[in-house]
């Protein structure tokens, strides 16, 4: 388990930009955290260290959207807000294989999807703003607690090496 504390949105897309490097088709992250933790921001980092083409954005209504990258392996990020079940996300039929998937909101909706993936939790530690206090600045920069934890042997593998890398 590797746990950050991310400082502002410019840092939560450099810790985006240096897992990029070490991620290959086949390759699964979860990204957990309320609204507005940074879970695209770390997408947009990411996709950016890969050359995605087109904007990374919050994919709420489309589900899911595949960038073109410069290696030629697939960015696919999927949002999961709206999906109950892992069956939903099945019926997207994403072909996980060929792509480089990272989805929002994923936790306990990918159950049999992959043998392994990389967890990456989202805190705002500060406790009072949640989404329900409206005083909050959302986009303002505040501390954000990174919790990054590999599953599975390509999991495990991927959390050492970006622990070798942060
Ligand atoms: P999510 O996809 O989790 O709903 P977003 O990445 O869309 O969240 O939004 C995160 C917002 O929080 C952005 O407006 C970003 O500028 C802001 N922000 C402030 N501090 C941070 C931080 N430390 N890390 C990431 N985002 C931050
Ligand atoms: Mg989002």
């Amino acid at each position: 388990m590797i746990q950050l504390t991310i400082p502002d949105a410019e840092a939560m897309e450099d810790l985006g930009a240096r897992l990029g490097p070490l991620l290959d088709a086949g390759d699964l992250l979860l990204l957990n955290g309320e609204l507005g933790a940074g879970k695209t921001t770390l997408t947009r980092g990411l996709g950016a260290a890969l050359g995605a083409r087109g904007a990374v954005t919050s994919p709420t209504f489309v589900l899911a959207r595949e960038h073109p990258t410069a290696s030629g392996v697939p960015l696919v990020h999927v949002d999961a807000y709206r999906l109950a079940t892992g069956r939903e996300l099945d019926d997207l039929d994403l072909d996980y294989g060929h792509a480089i998937v990272v989805v929002e909101w994923g936790a306990g909706k990918l159950d049999g999807v992959s043998e392994s993936w990389v967890s990456i939790d989202i805190e705002r530690p500060r406790g009072a703003g949640g989404v329900e206090d409206v005083d909050v600045d959302l986009d303002a920069d505040e501390p954000r607690l990174v919790t990054i934890t590999g599953s599975g042997p390509r999991g495990v593998e991927l959390e050492a090496a970006l622990a070798a890398n942060v």
